[in-house]
């Protein structure tokens, strides 16, 4: 136990952290540069694909320092603002962390973002200046701004080129020296946090915990303090990245346990793990499951819905900021209401039920809370208008935050502008040194879909924004509803804000139709709002010239092609609904 080290690496997203992470294994390892050059934390497709670091992963290196051997445990950890909860998570297994800024970009919104996490949470923190081999940089500089930002830093500034590989032994000198061992009580009762679950189609369910007191053995069985479930241990192990397994784990440890398939819908991630039987009913210290901002509807396209719900059961476990109950539509029949951390996130589910479990699926508008109140006297909050009889509702309050935004001084107005476009109220403007602090009321339905990208681009990256829960406000919502053919599609219709029911309502108009263009039938597309139509588009049906190629006057051959239209024209007739697919979506997006 004294010679464990459990640590996170944290940046901003492409300071390197996937790289000086590689670059640790093989040093530990003793393997060459480079070896691991595809990135074995990256494991995920996906991941390797966007280029970003999704699920985190523990690792478990040996290495011998001053002819004593240490335990290095190294997670690593998502960088983008979606995933804030899942780094959180994790860092509750670490006592220390490596805060990675690239030379070049210096520090920027999450670097802060996750220096405030990791010190809130008592962790140890060393900063690391990566990249340091490239040309142009000044890192005295860099490193005088490092000091002003963060006033309480008092380690040394560490420099290294995870590209090259300099600087990685002098890294883990101080990982040794700098962050402290675990502290535990090896014979006392044993007490595992979750701090993640997923589900292997060879292996079943791990669970990766944390153990704070105690040991744990294999073939023991242990009861899951939330639920009192009793359940016994098939296998424990650590990732070092390989499998590699242990008939007991001791305390301080960050490794794995798997268990038996059939108990899937007991894990709940941040729950406590205990000795069975159970006579210390204390749990850990925890981390709160992220409250869901943004929800559409899913149904499976190619699927059955018994292994679309069966998927769901896995990837909830490998993610637990998800959230679906059920959901039937008498259209695309029965299916989920989702609900997401954000755009992102969103994106991300949707990617690997098809990659993972191979289901296309049909989704709707994305859609956020709003706080109902109908004619009967009833109120609710809800964030699905499908069901909605407009008539029954007497006044819709929305979701406002307080938005605190961070910047240099020199994008103030630009960002404000942005806030006021957004129908944001001031509140306060605070300057300290060359940043400022930006504090508006804003509703949530204006900053969780383009927002962030938009601060992004005004401010060169450096802006960087949080934001929480403050009230429900009466305000302009309507529910706007698409008809195909005067007849509303069920499940499309979204709650806005009036002043932005044209510009939204024709671009949707304008999307559907390209999707429509090639059907051979007449289609009119409306939008209505409060039963009036506020937009209407047509396009008529092309005719094929089915007869055109018949020469002469075999009547009969002719009636036959016309005939054979008509029924082709009758099937697509019925065919007025239709379903939505990613890219609507994801075009919607981009006008909201
Ligand atoms: P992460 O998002 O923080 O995990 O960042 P990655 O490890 O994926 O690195 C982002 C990009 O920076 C990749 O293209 C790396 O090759 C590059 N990179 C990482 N470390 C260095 C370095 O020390 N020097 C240079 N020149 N590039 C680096
Ligand atoms: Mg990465």
């Amino acid at each position: 136990m004294k010679n464990i080290r459990n640590f996170s690496i944290i940046a901003h997203i492409d300071h390197g952290k996937s790289t000086l992470s590689s670059r640790i294994i093989e040093f530990c390892k003793k393997l060459s540069l480079n070896s691991l050059n595809i990135k074995v934390l990256d494991s995920m497709e996906l991941e390797k694909e966007k280029g970003i670091t999704i699920k985190s992963r523990c690792i478990s290196l040996n290495y011998l320092y001053n002819n004593e051997k240490y335990n290095l445990n190294l997670v690593d950890t998502p960088g983008h603002i979606d995933f804030n909860n899942e780094l959180k998570r994790y860092l509750y297994a670490c006592e220390g962390v490596l805060l990675i800024i690239d030379a070049l970009k210096g520090i920027e919104s999450q670097t802060v973002i996750n220096y405030n996490i990791a010190y809130k949470l008592g962790l140890k923190i060393l900063i690391v200046i990566n990249k340091i081999d490239l040309p142009n940089i000044n890192i005295y500089n860099l490193k005088k701004k490092i000091k002003k930002k963060f006033k309480n830093y008092n380690n040394k500034i560490l420099k290294c080129s995870s590209k090259y590989g300099f600087g990685i032994k002098n890294i883990i000198k101080y990982i040794i020296n700098y962050i402290p061992n675990p502290i535990c009580k090896i014979n006392n009762y044993l007490q595992a946090l979750i701090i993640d679950s997923y589900f292997d189609n060879y292996l079943g369910i791990i669970l990766i915990i944390k153990i704070f007191n105690g040991i744990l053995y294999e073939k023991k069985n242990i009861v899951f303090l939330s639920n009192n479930f009793v359940c016994k241990i098939e296998k424990i192990g650590i990732f070092k990245p390989e499998i590699k397994y242990y008939k007991y784990l001791e305390c301080g440890r960050i490794g794995f346990i798997i268990i038996r398939n059939k108990n899937i819908n007991k894990i709940n991630i941040g729950d406590t793990i205990t000795n069975y039987p159970n006579k210390n009913n204390i749990f850990l210290k925890t981390f709160k499951k992220p409250l869901s901002q943004l929800f559409i509807s899913i149904f499976p396209k190619n699927k059955k819905y018994n292994y679309f719900k069966e998927s769901f059961k896995k990837l909830y476990l490998n993610d637990y900021s998800l959230t679906y109950k059920k959901e039937f539509s008498k259209i695309f029949g029965k299916g989920y209401r989702c609900g997401f951390l954000g755009i992102l996130h969103m994106d991300i589910i949707l990617e690997r039920l098809y990659r993972e479990f191979n289901i296309k699926t049909i989704i709707t508008f994305p859609n956020i809370n709003y706080k109902i109140y109908f004619k009967n006297g009833k109120k609710k909050i809800l964030n699905n208008p499908n069901n909605i009889n407009e008539n029954e509702i007497l006044k819709i309050k929305e979701y406002i935050v307080k938005l605190k935004i961070y910047s240099p001084i020199k994008y103030i107005n630009s960002i404000i502008k942005l806030c006021i476009k957004n129908r944001g109220i001031q509140k306060n403007i605070i300057y300290k040194n060359n940043y400022v602090k930006i504090i508006y009321e804003i509703p949530l339905n204006e900053i969780i879909y383009n927002f962030y990208n938009n601060l992004k681009n005004i401010t060169n990256g450096y802006g960087y924004m949080k934001y929480k829960f403050l009230k429900y406000k009466k305000s302009n919502i309507v529910k706007l509803n698409i008809l195909l053919n005067k007849k509303k599609i069920n499940n499309l219709s979204l709650f806005i804000h009036k002043k932005k029911i044209f510009i939204i309502g024709n671009q949707i108009l304008d999307n559907l139709l390209k999707y429509f263009s090639k059907k051979m039938f007449n289609i009119n597309l409306q939008i209505s709002v409060n039963n009036k139509i506020i937009s209407s588009k047509t396009i008529k049906s092309y005719r094929k010239n089915v007869i055109s190629k018949c020469y002469g006057g075999d009547i009969n051959r002719k009636n036959k092609l016309l005939k054979k239209q008509k029924r082709g024209k009758m099937k697509l007739k019925k065919y007025n609904n239709f379903k939505i697919n990613k890219n609507i979506i994801i075009n919607f997006l981009k006008i909201i």
